[in-house]
């Protein structure tokens, strides 16, 4: 969501980092491209303001037109700046209450409240170990109410039978009692979605509220919108005072702006964001590695923390192990796919690394999308065991024959082959420490 943002702050600190020193004209010309770079991003006008306002003293200040790497103490500067835009720190969820604490989805019909209440649910009983009742109070929109039930039986959620033409509030009053019987610590509340602020909504929002006396009033709200969210969520802070905010499909290709502009304009914190569609793809929203990879400084941190999580040590250790000796095979291959897959795909990596912005342009010129990994899955599941092994003795015949078993076609395999080929030897680079040689911008074009 940020690659458009980042490449641009990219380009901007490096001509600043390369003068060796710096006049004021210098740096007032920098904060005019990064005044513009967010103005295109969609970031809110009084937003970029105080960002300005907040950068411009401390950036033609003596100490940094006197310093030796004035370029970067501007970076460290707009760095701090973004990071306290954000929110400062992360935001947690408040969840002190005598059980059953009550959570609030709100938001408009489409911005991906359903997904969010079921995505919450999982991540505080896997997190927090609370035992959650998923209940959906939206009476209007046909299924609704049997789409979360199914999305949390699908996922291990409990969730509260649906009774027809029961009315919101009552649902809230049974779903209390629900969860005193069943020793529920916390029930998510998703309501009734329109598809534009309206006085009914907003009341009945209310009414809920009164009953149900939660102790986070959570908006959930589409980053693809821009400054449209943060006009929504403006609207919903004035009339049922929000606790928090999701912003979901920060994985989609919106410009930033809304992310950026959503604490200052509402002053509202944003405690996750939703990065995909599956149960799992709910991120904490930690302002400091936003502004990291903003800045296109990566998000090391994140990417350390989701590697420790999803991937299996043993079988990196394996590959590593083969790497090193030379003996990496498809079946390697095949694994590393699986391990990028689980992290949220070849995108999901590269929007976390520093400086690969560019990288990342010719990747998707390149076509390197998730797609292409599941096809490649299917080939290398076709693959022979001695094919896997040593993928050179995969002449013609063989490949007629994998073709018929995975549906895909020469070129495709052929594609592969050659994929494996360069990856191998963009694996002998990085093994040896060069993680930007490795990943050099001709290896994408090679694979096209
Ligand atoms: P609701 O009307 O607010 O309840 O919205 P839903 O939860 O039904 O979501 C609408 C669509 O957005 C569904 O297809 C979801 O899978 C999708 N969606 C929700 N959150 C995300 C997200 O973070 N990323 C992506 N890519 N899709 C999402």
């Amino acid at each position: 969501m940020f690659e458009n943002l980042t490449s641009k702050f990219e380009e901007i600190f490096s001509s600043l980092k390369k003068a060796p020193s710096l006049n004021e004209a210098q740096v007032d010309e920098g904060l005019t491209k990064i005044r513009q770079a967010l103005l295109e991003a969609d970031v809110a006008l009084p937003v970029v303001k105080e960002l300005i306002k907040n950068i411009k003293p401390k950036a033609i200040g003596q100490e940094v037109i006197r310093s030796t790497t004035p370029g970067q103490m501007i970076v460290k500067i707009v760095y701090d700046e973004i990071v306290k835009i954000l929110g400062d720190t992360q935001s947690e969820l408040n969840l002190n209450a005598v059980p059953p604490a009550c959570l609030m989805l709100v938001g408009l019909q489409g911005s991906g409240k359903t997904t969010t209440a079921a995505k919450l649910a999982k991540y505080l009983e896997k997190n927090n170990k609370k035992k959650t009742l998923l209940v959906s109070l939206d009476i209007y929109r046909p299924a609704a109410q049997e789409q979360l039930n199914i999305l949390g039986e699908k996922n291990s959620i409990q969730t509260l039978p649906v009774v027809k033409d029961q009315l919101p509030l009552d649902i809230v009053k049974r779903s209390l009692n629900a969860a005193n019987l069943s020793g529920a610590d916390l029930i998510i509340f998703d309501t009734a979605g329109r598809t534009q602020i309206d006085i009914s909504m907003m009341n009945e929002i209310r009414e809920i509220k009164s009953i149900a006396n939660p102790v986070e009033t959570i908006l959930v709200a589409d980053s693809l919108t821009g400054q449209v969210a943060v006009n929504v969520a403006q609207e919903f802070k004035k009339t049922v005072d929000l606790t928090g905010i999701v912003l979901t499909r920060v994985d989609g290709d919106g410009r930033g702006g809304a992310a950026l502009s959503m604490k200052f304009a509402t002053n509202t914190p944003i405690k996750f964001m939703g990065t995909g569609e599956k149960i799992d793809q709910l991120d904490i929203f930690h302002p400091d590695r936003i502004a990291n990879r903003i800045l296109g400084m990566g998000d090391i941190v994140s990417l350390v923390e989701k590697a420790s999580e999803d991937v299996d040590e043993e079988k990196i250790k394996k590959t590593e192990e083969n790497l090193r000796s030379g003996s990496f095979s498809m079946e390697d291959y095949l694994n590393q796919l699986r391990q990028m897959k689980k992290m949220g795909g070849m995108e999901g990596v590269l929007s976390m690394l520093p400086g690969v912005s560019k990288i990342k342009k010719q990747m998707d010129s390149a076509n390197i999308d998730e797609n292409l990994i599941k096809i490649n899955e299917a080939i290398i599941l076709s693959m022979t065991k001695e094919e896997r092994l040593n993928p050179k003795i995969i002449n013609g015949p063989r490949k007629k024959r994998i073709s018929g078993g995975s549906g895909a076609d020469a070129a495709n395999i052929n594609k592969l082959l050659k994929q494996f080929k360069m990856m191998t030897n963009m694996m002998k680079k990085m093994s040896k420490g060069d993680l930007k040689k490795g990943m050099s911008p001709e290896i994408f074009d090679q694979l096209k």
